[in-house]
């Protein structure tokens, strides 16, 4: 078990990528908090995951982050690993984006990162100055913090800045031994790529800018996530790891024909 009684912290766990990354992680022996605003899905999933718990958190909101990260230490003692995976996306034509959906956005997906990384950190240093040993952070970026995507301003900035924020961070924690990496990952099926994936166009879209020629599955992004918090990433910090970005084609791969946004377009533009 590569992450024996280590504690973690996974955002956005409720679902998707997040949900696969606690299962995972608690396969390979860690106590997981599933911090997320979805409380029906995020008591379901630390029920059905045994060694996990479900903490009811708005990443975006300073004091629910701090209380997130104070839960977690409460619950299960030390915080090891952190990992910011909560994140949103809206479509919108440039021209049409609203400032409150611009603030929407980057408010759970950079914003969240930074509030919970923060926090995290803080415990973890107070955790490495007691002489215990350092925690890792894993932020979870996307293959659009550096492949724009025309409708999806607020979400490719948001990514873009998580790179960035990765490593600052790597670079102000790598003092106390604290490892800080992202994962940037294609199109994994996740609930909203399912609806995609019955769509031929939208799936032969995707699928001819995918290098392995079929979209991930959240699994394959959560066993990089368990490598990035394990003692085998030892010495690799500040670094994204973009699973399918070698055969990226295009800087604007799916350009909405038309300017409305709708969740059909959303869907198809997901990444
Ligand atoms: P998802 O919608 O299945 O899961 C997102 C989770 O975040 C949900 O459980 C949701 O309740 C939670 N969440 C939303 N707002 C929150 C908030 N304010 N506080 C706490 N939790 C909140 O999405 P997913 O596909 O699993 O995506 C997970 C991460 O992976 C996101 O950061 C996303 O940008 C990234 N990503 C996904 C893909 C993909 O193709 N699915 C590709 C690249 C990157």
């Amino acid at each position: 078990m590569r992450l024996k009684d280590k504690v973690a912290i996974v955002t956005g766990a409720a679902h998707g990528i997040g949900l696969a990354i606690a299962r995972h992680y608690v396969a390979e022996g860690a106590k997981v908090a599933i911090a997320d605003v979805d409380a029906t899905a995020g008591e379901a999933a630390a029920r059905s995951l045994g060694n996990a718990r479900f903490l009811a958190t708005d990443v975006g909101d300073a004091a629910s982050a701090a209380n997130a990260i104070a839960e977690t230490c409460r619950a299960f003692g030390d915080i090891d690993i952190a990992v910011n995976n909560a994140g949103i996306i809206h479509a919108a034509d440039f021209l049409e984006l609203t400032e409150a959906d611009f603030d929407r956005v980057l408010r759970v997906n950079l914003k969240g990162a930074f509030l919970i990384g923060q926090a995290a950190a803080r415990r973890m240093v107070t955790q490495v100055k007691s002489g215990k040993p350092p925690g890792a952070i894993v932020n979870i970026s996307s293959i659009n913090a550096v492949v724009a995507i025309a409708n999806h301003t607020p979400y490719c900035v948001s990514k873009g800045g998580i790179d960035q924020l990765t490593k600052v961070m790597a670079l102000s924690l790598a003092p106390y031994g604290i490892r800080v990496n992202a994962i940037g990952p294609g199109s994994i099926m996740t609930d909203i790529l399912k609806a995609v994936a019955t769509d031929k166009e939208a799936k032969r879209r995707i699928l001819s800018r995918t290098p392995l020629g079929r979209i991930g599955e959240p699994e394959e992004i959560a066993a990089i996530a368990v490598f990035l918090a394990s003692s085998a990433a030892s010495y690799m910090t500040g670094q994204t790891i973009y699973p399918t970005a070698a055969g990226s084609r295009s800087t604007t791969p799916c350009r909405s024909r038309s300017r409305r946004s709708s969740d059909t377009q959303r869907m198809y533009s997901w990444t």
